[in-house]
């Protein structure tokens, strides 16, 4: 199934609903940064997540960046994501794989160990909101969930997953539960949706019974007033970087360095952090930007 996200409203509009089809897109950075099986269950986790948080911003060029910081040998993420569909995202130590952890899973929570979750939310325009939490486990979800309780102050419930076998991302995705003020002081709906979500064995377990997000919602919330919003929205891996902006960065090293470059390694190679690509500059290109500084400078 291609990679969609759908939303909804349910109970007279008191809960907001949005899932996540996320498999080629978590399938395409398992391949960009060779991640290894538990990067590329934390890193898809986190992004799911970042794509379902970040599909209510309201303005199209707005972002939102999740980063985890843990004490664990991955030693941490970044995922950009935003209302547009788009995201992308690395992991620090892409090729660290653990033994499975007691439940026979992977071991995401021991890989990325203790620490905290940092948000950024760039609304397009004012001031950023950031914010940070401490993880809970480092299993992503719980951290995500906390953050969006103790941040946002939306009571939330969420479930990401990604299943990651010997072919790659098979099945990747995610369901965003909110309970909007007016509905957040009936308590027995709350716990409805908690048990009902708690009874399920994960997200991607859905996916490989062949259910559809329009399937998923209407299970879970089909006697609850559902309304599932027409649109839906195509999301991807989708970095942006380009030629120019890595010559930019290559500028900033100044007209020592960049002397020293063509003198010794007639070129240069920047790697994009976020999504891997390779940007080769020749001598020709490092004497543009030595001549640029040069004129910068008068
Ligand atoms: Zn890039």
């Amino acid at each position: 199934m291609a990679d969609q996200l759908i939303r909804g409203t349910a109970a007279d509009n008191g809960i907001r609903v949005v899932g996540v089809i996320s498999t080629n897109l978590t399938e395409e950075a398992r391949q960009r940064h060779k991640l290894s099986y538990v990067a590329t269950a934390a890193l898809g986790r986190t992004m799911a997540s970042a794509l379902l948080i970040s599909s209510s911003m309201k303005k199209h060029e707005a972002r939102l960046n999740l980063r985890i910081k843990g004490d664990g040998p991955l030693g941490g993420l970044l995922v950009d994501a935003g209302p547009d569909g788009t995201v992308r995202g690395y992991v620090q130590n892409p090729g660290v794989e653990l033994p499975p952890n007691a439940k026979g899973k992977l071991d995401v929570g021991g890989a990325v160990g203790k620490g905290f979750l940092y948000a950024v939310k760039d609304f397009g325009r004012g001031y950023p909101y950031s914010s940070t939490v401490e993880l809970v486990s480092g299993e992503i979800g719980d951290d995500v969930t906390h953050y969006l309780a103790t941040s946002e102050q939306t009571p939330s419930a969420l479930l990401v997953g990604v299943f990651v076998g010997a072919e790659g991302v098979t099945a990747a995705g995610g369901i965003l539960l909110q309970i909007l003020p007016k509905a957040a002081r009936d308590e027995s709906l709350v716990a409805k949706l908690e048990s009902r979500l708690g009874q399920l064995s994960g997200f991607t377990p859905l996916l490989q019974q062949g259910k559809s997000l329009h399937d998923i919602f209407q299970d879970l919330l089909g006697d609850e007033d559902l309304n599932i919003f027409p649109e839906t929205q195509m999301v991807r891996f989708d970095c942006g970087c380009t030629f120019e902006r890595m010559m930019g960065a290559l500028k900033m090293l100044g007209q020592d360095e960049l002397l020293d470059m063509i003198e010794k390694d007639g070129g240069a190679e920047a790697t994009c952090n976020f999504c891997n690509e390779v940007y080769h500059a020749d001598v020709d290109h490092l004497s543009r930007l030595v001549e640029e500084l040069k004129a910068d400078a008068h």
